[in-house]
């Protein structure tokens, strides 16, 4: 049975744009990446999956259970969120804000244990931000954050993680170390994972299932490669593409050229043209 159920799911925004009767399934322990072209909805599937909007229609099911009918707490204890847009202006120091993972299993005024405070420091070693534990969060660049918002995460110990486009703001060393995180996280200890990506490659790559939005509606899903191709990519994305296999291990890998076919033949006949010029007459 999946973990998170979504039956026809539907919603509008006043402004007018709609998702349309979305099904998905994301059994347990897989590490789903959406995907699709700006504005395409990945955002606000995201947030209809994790209770931040309510479906207009449909339903969404998770642990078999009505998602409607979890309570902001009991959720956080199977659901961890990291948006794109979390800003922090008050100073809290990275362990206290680590330690908010652990709210959700506390009672009203209870106190953090012992135990509590062990998994915090699991957590911030886990993502290496142990040195970053007494600094002000306002304080951090924002992959540090990025990765200050992973430990709380990894605290709050959910069975499934969703995640907007968490490398947005990261170099690429540290985005690597983020999917390689988030592949553990996967694998060894069976959490789940969706994550929204433009990353086309780090989709191909890191994630077991893709799910493709492209105006609202959910238009493909499966393995990488059969999802991340040159076909779907040029249809849904209208980008003049390429995909190919990875040599490092066959995933699907996006890459472009600088120009149009028909730019570079313009410029390669204008340098020609020039050399021709330059050439003395004879
Ligand atoms: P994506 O994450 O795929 O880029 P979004 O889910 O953020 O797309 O947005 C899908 C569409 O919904 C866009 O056209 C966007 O302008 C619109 N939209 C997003 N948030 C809101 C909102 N709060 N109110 C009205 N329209 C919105
Ligand atoms: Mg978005």
């Amino acid at each position: 049975m999946p973990l998170l159920r979504l039956e026809r799911v539907s919603f509008r925004y006043p402004s007018g744009f709609a998702l349309r009767e979305i099904d998905l399934e994301i059994p347990s322990q897989s590490f789903l990446a959406l995907i699709g072209p700006n504005g395409s909805g990945k955002t606000t599937l995201l947030r209809l999956m994790t209770k931040l909007l309510e479906p207009e229609s449909g339903h969404i099911y998770l642990d078999h259970q009505p998602l409607a009918k979890f309570a902001r707490c009991g959720l956080a204890r199977h659901m961890a969120v990291i948006s794109s847009e979390q800003y922090f202006e008050f100073p809290f120091p990275v362990a206290q804000v680590v330690a908010m993972g652990r709210f959700p299993y506390l009672g009203r005024f209870q106190r953090m244990s012992n135990q509590d405070w062990k998994i915090v420091d699991e957590a911030l070693e886990m993502t290496q931000t142990d040195h970053l534990r007494e600094r002000p969060i306002s304080q951090l660049s924002s992959g540090e954050r990025q990765r200050v918002l992973m430990a709380r995460a990894v605290a709050q110990k959910p069975s499934i993680l969703m995640l907007d486009e968490p490398n947005a703001h990261l170099d690429i060393k540290h985005q690597i170390s983020i999917f390689r995180l988030l592949q553990f996280l996967n694998r060894k200890q069976g959490m789940s994972v969706v994550v929204v990506l433009h990353d086309l490659t780090a989709a191909g790559a890191f994630c077991r299932t893709v799910a493709l939005l492209r105006q609202g509606e959910l238009v493909k899903q499966g393995k990488p490669e059969e999802v991340i191709t040159t076909e779907v990519l040029r249809s849904t994305y209208g980008a003049d593409v390429l995909v190919y296999p990875s040599p490092l291990g066959g995933f699907p890998q996006v890459t472009y050229r600088p120009e149009t076919g028909d730019r570079r033949q313009e410029s390669e006949s204008r340098s020609q043209n020039s050399e021709s010029r330059r050439k003395p007459e004879t």
